[in-house]
């Protein structure tokens, strides 16, 4: 038997970090097992849809190294609803659903409002098909559901708690529950690896594969994430879209080691590893069932890691998004004349050292590309207090007098510079940088300077002056 999975998402205008997790999990399962990945776009809330929507998610899975063109699909759920109708009325013919015409309204009159769920009411009526009756599943009143679940081991629920469930609505129309079914039915799914908030429907889904006589799928539901506060990550709360991380620099290497820790390990006291070491030792049945924590500062310090560990090149090559623009990424400050290569190359490797995220590159390098440095107004304020006219004086002085203009020399001078009044070099610092890039931290400040060259320097320190007086 061939594994098949599916990654089934909805779309929604963003993909959500927590189905980049389940995607990733589904794409190895299949790889390891030699199976299939099927991509399928679960669109049947029409109103709610947008082409591009779904291009998000092939590009925000083409960036996780999930590529169009390797994977079955995608499949939209919206062109299959003739089979889901079918399925339907396949289950109402065989004695398996019966029509219903309560509304909630007369439900809770016989329940009473504390009462959930469906109370049975029609099973026996024997209503036929109709304008504004739902069609509802004629649940076991007997045994247990056991679903096999391959993180959560059996979880067993007793039919008798299930509700008769609506297939198919008023307007014939058959619902998300059904559709998903009929869908992995027909696509031949063998395994359903989705995060654990579809869990309280399995049962009913594993019923309704009993009763259309095919064997249901293992399941495998993954811990859902959650934020600091054990709160489910949510796209009103957190910043759980995909996109977002992407178009802040974080390296696709590190968003999909970093996600697939979500509940799961490599062997070893590690958690940096190659993604061949991923790919060849994640087990779903090693994944840990309890809520994962997606820790934001983690992944940024992870992400850092991997900056650094990065060839220069790539490095430099990775930036570029960030210092030209894109669709989704803003232009940097300076215009695309003034930039120039040969002084982002120079000091590259200062700032490789030095981000976290590759975003973090503009506001590092800007100094280098613009006419005149942004100044912070809170870092000059908090630089430029008493005696910093005396030192940027000196210091023009005696940067004007450099032979070589080179970090070591400037920074012999200003040390000395800052030493006959007493300040050590960290204090003596502050007035030139601010003075030069326009804020307090930034890279190296000398052989920053180095690269700026002794005019445009020296240019900065005097303009700077001048506001002194
Ligand atoms: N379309 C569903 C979702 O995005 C997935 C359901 C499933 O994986 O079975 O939550």
């Amino acid at each position: 038997m061939t594994v098949r999975v599916r990654f089934a998402p909805s779309p929604t205008g963003m993909f959500h970090v927590g189905g980049a997790r389940s995607a990733l999990q589904n794409w190895i399962f299949a790889k390891q097992q030699g199976g299939v990945f099927v991509l399928r776009i679960e669109d049947t809330d029409a109103a709610r849809n947008k082409p591009e929507w779904t291009e998000g998610i092939l590009s925000a899975l083409e960036w996780i190294g999930i590529a169009r063109g390797s994977y079955e699909g995608p499949y939209f759920q919206s062109s299959y609803a003739g089979e889901h109708r079918a399925a339907a009325q396949r289950l109402y013919e065989g004695g398996r659903a019966y029509y219903c015409d309560c509304t909630r309204e007369d439900v809770q009159a016989r329940t009473g409002p504390q009462q959930r769920g469906y109370d049975g009411f029609c099973r026996d009526r024997g209503l036929g098909p109709g304008e504004g009756r739902a069609l509802r599943f004629r649940t076991p009143d007997e045994g247990e559901t056991v679903v096999v679940d391959l993180v959560r081991g059996e979880p067993t629920f007793e039919n008798k708690l299930i509700e008769d469930f609506v297939i198919a609505r008023g307007d014939g129309s058959p619902v998300f529950l059904l559709a998903n079914v009929v869908d992995d039915m027909s696509m031949g799914i063998t395994h359903v690896i989705r995060a654990e908030e579809h869990l309280p429907n399995t049962p009913k889904q594993q019923l309704l594969w009993d009763a259309l006589g095919v064997k249901p799928p293992i399941w495998a539901h993954v811990p859902v994430v959650v934020n600091e506060k054990r709160q489910k990550l949510s796209k009103r709360r957190d910043k759980v879209a995909l996109e977002a991380y992407r178009d802040e620099g974080y390296l696709a290497d590190a968003m999909r080691n970093y996600l697939m820790l979500l509940g799961w390990a490599p062997s070893g006291d590690r958690e940096i590893v190659p993604w061949s070491v991923i790919e060849e030792e994640f087990r779903l049945d090693e994944v840990n069932p309890s809520p994962a924590f997606f820790d934001e500062k983690k992944l940024r310090a992870f992400n850092g890691d991997y900056i650094r560990a990065l060839p220069v090149e790539d490095f430099v090559a990775a930036c570029q998004p960030w210092l030209t623009g894109t669709d989704t990424i803003a232009p940097p400050p300076w215009q695309p004349e003034e930039f120039d290569p040969a002084a982002f190359a120079a000091v590259a490797p200062l700032a490789q050292t030095r981000i976290a995220v590759l975003s973090e590159i503009v506001p590092n390098v800007d100094f280098l590309f613009l006419a005149d440095p942004l100044i912070d107004e809170a870092a000059w304020a908090k630089a430029m207090k008493e005696g910093a006219a005396d030192l940027l004086d000196a210091a023009i002085v005696a940067f004007e007098a450099l032979e070589s203009w080179d970090a070591e020399s400037l920074k012999a001078t200003l040390e000395a510079v800052g030493a006959e009044r007493g300040l050590k070099l960290g204090k003596a610092q502050a007035p030139v940088r601010v003075a030069v890039t326009g804020r307090t931290v930034g890279l190296p400040l000398f052989e920053s300077l180095e690269v700026l060259g002794r005019d445009r320097t020296l240019t900065r320190l005097r303009a700077a002056r001048v506001r002194l007086v």
